[in-house]
């Protein structure tokens, strides 16, 4: 059979890795495995590349993806689905497998609707996606923004500052408090969970006078202008407070090993599902084990909020 794979929308660490697992395993059973470039613009464009075992050699540990990834808005109109269909029949190629987030879902369930047999896999940092406990990219992101968290605590911490992270995941705060957790953070403050600005502000004088020598806030993107927020707790607290805007940094650099885990078993699932003749589904990890569930059932929904909240307010 011939295979089609693709990463599309943001890029995610552990994308070349779900790759690697698609073109290695779709080898082992025999299958052609075809890459497509630059997401959905390669199916449109007829820019497609046979991938065979050695063409994936060292991709494990790579960041970012090899295919490439862009936003194609023209995809949203039936006619450029119709083309991408077309040219994936004329060559032969009946299945698809979609990495990527929400909006590459959706594409892929468009694309579903017109005779294309597609399988997603959750490739984003910001583990927005519903049916699945982690996305892969997930784990290296959050790895990335303590190892920042703990850098400026060491410089907060000398300068009697408080630090203010801002990080991604504006659909879900899990990139926040995840990391928040692990760094130690004194605030966290997400879509699911938001603060009270003056209440913060008075708890951080009250630290003040009780003599201690920093804070730490991270705070999920687009709740509050950071560089803003560091004057007023500046001008209102008695600690000087600095933002910082950790952005494209989280999504870059090689997959840890919970993350090539995890790309590995989905790219390896992806093609057993196929196998079995089961499409129009994206893939998913619970407690563990894979699962798939149709795309109708997880686009446009928002994950559950996560229980390390009830942790937040105890440790911090
Ligand atoms: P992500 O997959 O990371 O959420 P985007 O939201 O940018 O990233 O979506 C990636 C691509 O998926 C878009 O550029 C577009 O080509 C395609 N796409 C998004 N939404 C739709 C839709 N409703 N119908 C068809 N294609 C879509």
């Amino acid at each position: 059979m011939k295979i089609g794979v693709l990463t599309s929308g943001g890029d995610a660490p552990g994308m070349n890795a779900a790759i690697r697992a698609v073109v290695r395993t779709g080898d082992f059973y025999g299958h052609e495995v075809y890459g497509i470039k630059d997401g959905y613009r390669g199916l449109v464009d007829n820019d497609m590349v046979l991938l065979d075992h050695k063409s994936v050699s060292g991709m494990l540990s790579r960041g970012g993806t090899f295919l490439g990834t862009t936003r194609l808005p023209e995809f949203l109109q039936l006619e450029t689905r119709k083309k991408a269909a077309k040219n994936l029949k004329d060559r032969g190629i009946e299945a698809l497998i979609t990495i990527g987030g929400d909006g590459t879902y959706r594409g892929a369930m468009d694309l579903s609707q017109l005779g294309v047999k597609c399988i997603g896999l959750p490739g984003t940092i910001d583990n927005d996606i519903a049916g699945t406990d982690y996305t892969i990219g997930f784990a290296t992101a959050v790895e990335t923004i303590v190892d920042a968290i703990d850098k400026l605590r060491d410089t907060s911490s000398s300068h009697q500052r408080v630090s203010i992270i801002e990080v991604m995941g504006r659909r879900c705060g899990d990139l926040a408090v995840h990391a928040g957790i692990c760094g130690g953070a004194e605030f966290i403050i997400t879509p699911e969970n938001p603060v009270n600005k003056e209440t913060m502000i008075k708890t951080i004088k009250h630290y003040k006078d009780e003599g201690r020598r920093h804070a730490i806030i991270v705070v999920t993107e687009k709740i509050f202008n950071v560089h803003e927020l560091a004057d007023e707790i500046s001008n209102l607290s008695g600690f000087s407070s600095r933002a910082t805007v950790l952005g494209y940094i989280q999504r870059g650099g090689s997959p840890c090993p919970d993350d090539r885990i995890l790309a590995s078993r989905m790219g390896e699932y992806a093609i057993e599902l196929i196998n079995d003749g089961i499409y129009g589904v994206c893939v998913g990890v619970r407690d563990n084990r894979m699962v798939y569930l149709p795309f109708a059932n997880i686009v446009n929904q928002f994950r559950p909020k996560s229980q390390l909240y009830s942790l937040v307010k105890k440790v911090s």
